[in-house]
């Protein structure tokens, strides 16, 4: 059965102009549940260039990717944003009283009175090895990212890769995974550094075991797999196998975006400069995603373009509301939302 959720806001993203709405909606007491393909927050910032500098953040000479992202999510800390990470929104219906019902590919069904969409480039989308036949297993025993942790429980996993996400899930599933192999093509790896010490202490402690290679085929039935085959300078070498985790890293799409029924330039979409709402109402588009006359795909356009969306988001999810315009500077009544008074 689906699960159903209801909040004030589905923000569909949570890259750091996704974020940033979070924090302009708290202050105007506006909930909201953030959806993301990835698994965890920062969309590109945190994906694509978690430790380069950015030098054009407002008020911060230079800011990594990383910490610009865990700086928002510690300033949206105090409106206690939910996340759902690892599921992508597929579609999002109007329905005759105004709101909006979103459905996951984990699904899930959101009910929200208004739609954020904050989804940058689109959908990253996970790249596929090239393995002969891997499509029959897949989302059976072969899956691009963890959705639920359970899954994975007393199973052999084999976790295939060298970045953050192989190294992160390795040590998150060592615990409950009956054996856990993790393959890499080389002893090397590009995730962070006390990561890979952690694993290689899991190899040491024989909790885990790691091996040079690269996955050749499988072997197995009816989508569940039994076996991996790794092509290794020895030769072919069988992993007893009911889990593969593939992490070939990321391509990104315009996704199921395309299909929503809003108005597009080039594969963005078209909002005004006031609301930033899109051509149907109650839905706003923020951040990479949007077009409009002298659009820049800057970080600070789309935290600019959170702050107006949020006024217009209040005034629907409160109708008669008034919104007061305030300082945090000065707002005693900001500042206790924020938890600082
Ligand atoms: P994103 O960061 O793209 O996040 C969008 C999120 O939406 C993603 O996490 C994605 O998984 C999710 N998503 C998409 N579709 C769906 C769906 N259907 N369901 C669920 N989730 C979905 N900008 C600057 O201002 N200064 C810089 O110096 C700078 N340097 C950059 C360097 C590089 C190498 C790159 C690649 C970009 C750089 N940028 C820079 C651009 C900046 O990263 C983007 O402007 C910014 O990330 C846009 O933020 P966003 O929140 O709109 O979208």
């Amino acid at each position: 059965m689906s699960t159903e959720i209801t909040t004030d806001v589905v923000v569909i993203g949570a890259g750091p102009c996704g974020l940033f709405a979070a924090f302009e909606l708290g202050l105007l007491d506006v909930k909201c549940h953030f959806i993301d393909i990835l698994d965890r927050p920062g969309g590109q910032c945190a994906e694509l260039y978690p430790e380069k500098p950015i030098y054009d953040i407002p008020g911060f000479p230079v800011i990594t990717g990383q910490q610009l992202t865990d700086n928002l999510m510690a300033q949206i800390a105090p409106f206690e944003p939910e996340f759902h990470f690892s599921r992508m929104v597929n579609s999002i219906e109007k329905l005759d009283d105004g709101s909006f019902r979103l459905e996951t590919d984990a699904d899930e069904i959101f009910h929200a009175k208004v739609v954020v969409i904050a989804a940058g480039g689109g959908s990253f989308q996970p790249k596929r090895p090239p393995v002969e036949g891997i499509e029959q297993y897949e989302n059976k025993s072969v899956f691009y990212a963890v959705r639920r942790m359970e899954d994975f429980r007393d199973q052999d996993v084999v976790i295939v890769g060298g970045g953050d996400s192989a190294l992160d899930w390795t040590l998150s599933l060592e615990p409950i995974a009956r054996t856990l192999t993790l393959v890499h093509r080389r002893d090397a790896f590009k995730a962070a550094p006390a990561s890979v010490n952690k694993m290689k202490e899991l190899v040491a402690e024989g909790k885990i075991s790691f091996q040079l290679g690269q996955i050749a085929r499988l072997e197995g039935t009816d989508g569940q797999i039994d076996h991996v085959h790794l092509a290794t300078a020895a030769g072919d070498l069988a992993i007893p196998a009911t889990r593969l985790l593939p992490f070939f890293g990321l391509t990104m799409k315009l996704g199921p975006v395309a299909d929503w029924g809003l108005e597009l330039n080039d594969n963005t979409i078209v909002v005004d400069t006031e609301k930033f709402e899109t051509s149907v109402p109650g839905i706003f588009a923020i951040g990479d995603i949007n077009y409009y006359p002298g659009k820049l795909k800057l970080i600070l356009s789309g935290f600019h373009e959170a702050a107006l969306m949020a006024q217009a988001a209040k005034r629907i999810v409160s109708p008669g509301e008034r919104v007061v315009f305030q300082y945090t500077t000065s707002s005693t009544k900001l500042q206790k939302k924020l938890g600082v008074v």
